[in-house]
């Protein structure tokens, strides 16, 4: 077994009022998993692409051969798409960012209201499913995008500093068809620490 499931860093309430336990359980042991699950089918004939780190598989889908491609973009960005989700969350998590993340967003957005207004419009207006990203550019600016199921950004040389599960597995229970509700209530739990190491490992 290549790939497996991180262990979830905290309880299945533990982001509870703004995204309930049911979800989280289900998201983390049926959808991230059915994730691990599948690469981990796909890959099994190619020993070689299963001895690489994920980030490596999908940091230039190009260059796997033509009959896993397809499994690695959408299994294996599952996969680490997720696992950097569950992190990037937190249990009294949200407010606004101090340290390096926070100038970096005043220096690229010129406030943190111009940024969230920008990725709450980038969030909200992925149709189908995907994800929104606040990610670093080649060039190191901050920059906000959109990907559709489970693409990354690291396929297209941009790295990840935070993202948004914006598929209607992450919020259907408890908002149905509002995910302008789900996606306002997702600020209440960011796991800012989680950020600010991601732009230190990026940038280090
Ligand atoms: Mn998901």
């Amino acid at each position: 077994m290549a790939f497996t499931l991180p262990p979830l860093p905290y309880a299945y309430d533990a982001l509870e009022p703004y995204i309930d336990a049911q979800t989280m359980e289900i998201h983390y042991t049926k959808h991230h998993e059915g994730y691990v699950t599948k690469l981990n089918d796909a890959l099994k004939a190619y020993p070689d692409l299963e001895k690489k780190s994920i980030d490596e598989l999908l940091s230039d889908l190009s260059k796997l051969p033509e009959a896993v491609r397809m499994a690695v973009r959408n299994q294996g960005g599952g996969h680490y798409n997720h696992s950097l989700f569950w992190l990037m969350m937190r249990h009294n998590g949200g407010g606004e960012p101090r340290g390096a993340i926070g100038e970096l967003i005043k220096k690229n957005f010129d406030t943190f209201g111009a940024f969230q207004k920008e990725f709450n419009t980038k969030a909200a207006g992925v149709f189908g499913s995907g994800w929104a990203w606040l990610c670093l550019d080649p060039q190191g600016n901050a920059v906000v995008l959109s990907t559709h199921n489970q693409d990354t950004p690291i396929s297209e040389r941009h790295t990840p500093l935070l993202g948004l599960d914006v598929w209607e597995h992450a919020y259907y229970l408890k908002y149905q068809n509002k995910r302008v509700s789900y996606v306002d209530a997702w600020w209440h739990v960011i796991n800012w620490d989680q950020v600010e190491e991601n732009f230190r490992m990026a940038t280090k």
